[in-house]
């Protein structure tokens, strides 16, 4: 070890017991089972949220601020969509725009196919990609694109959005573009959540806890609507598929991982359970 590492790895476990000792202070039973799983197994890892937005409300100095506040380790994401990158020229712009900072950095498409016309050197240059489930063409037999973080969201037959659903889902995850994380599973659009249970069944969660492994893909844990659930971590924990925490945050959120923190010492998650990009940030 160099002094360097030496310097950060302490520095990370001075910031993991002080941040363990804040912790403790405000304490709630849930952050004590986070002690002794998370932190207490691996102290010198610091949370990392993967999933954070800079927008007009948050800056990437509000960002930088919020990690040396709370300790966290923060993944930039910029989506690869008609609203965001679209083009080699904006990919660059966007990963020089990070790298004078210690985040990860990340892309975030939306779409199947969203490679295409982008230069594999210049998405090898972010530190990962993540990609939801949250845009269907045709699910609904209105032949409607269902938005599903969307409340008006029109589901005619649940059982047929399902399937529509899980063919959805097989597209992302066995297709050959880069991906690492699987972001906001199992979310279900609002008219049907009330029946997650009897639709997420033990044969769909397993098709998609298989279709991961095969490629190494991440499950992220969705702070802000609280997916996927224990089950499910469990069916894939065992499966020895790693997690990331995702808060989905752009704005005074970003810093909030009450969702993760809970569900992963509900869990027993530990930092060997967790994926880390490769590349050291600051
Ligand atoms: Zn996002």
């Amino acid at each position: 070890m160099d002094r360097k590492k030496f310097l950060q790895t302490s520095g990370l476990l001075l910031a993991g017991s002080m941040m363990t000792k804040n912790i403790a202070a405000s304490m709630s039973l849930t952050n004590d089972l986070l002690d002794r799983s998370i932190l207490a197994a691996s102290e010198n890892t610091p949370l990392i949220d993967l999933h954070v937005h800079r927008s007009n409300k948050q800056s990437i100095e509000d960002i930088i601020a919020k990690s040396k506040k709370s300790g966290i380790h923060f993944g930039v994401m910029e989506n690869v969509a008609p609203w965001g990158i679209t083009n080699n020229e904006e990919l660059k712009t966007y990963i020089e725009s990070l790298k004078p900072y210690p985040v990860y950095i990340g892309l975030q498409p939306m779409s199947p196919g969203w490679s295409k016309n982008l230069s594999p050197e210049l998405i090898a240059q972010a530190d990962y990609v993540a990609m939801d489930p949250q845009i269907i063409p045709n699910g609904n037999s209105y032949g409607e694109t269902i938005h599903i973080w969307e409340y008006a969201t029109y589901i005619n037959n649940p059982d047929a959005f399902m399937e529509r659903n899980m063919q959805h889902y097989m597209d992302i995850l066995t297709g050959d573009e880069p991906l690492n994380i699987f972001a906001c599973p199992l979310f279900l659009p609002v008219s049907i959540q009330r029946e997650y249970n009897r639709l997420w069944t033990k044969k769909r969660l397993s098709q998609i806890i298989d279709a991961c492994r095969a490629r190494k893909i991440a499950i992220e844990i969705n702070d802000l609507v609280r997916v996927p659930d224990e089950q499910f971590i469990l069916m894939a924990k065992r499966a020895g598929l790693k997690f990331t925490f995702g808060s989905d945050t752009r704005d005074e959120k970003t810093g909030r991982l009450d969702y993760c923190r809970h569900i992963a010492a509900k869990c027993k998650l530990t930092s060997n359970d967790i994926f880390i990009p490769e590349r050291e940030i600051g």
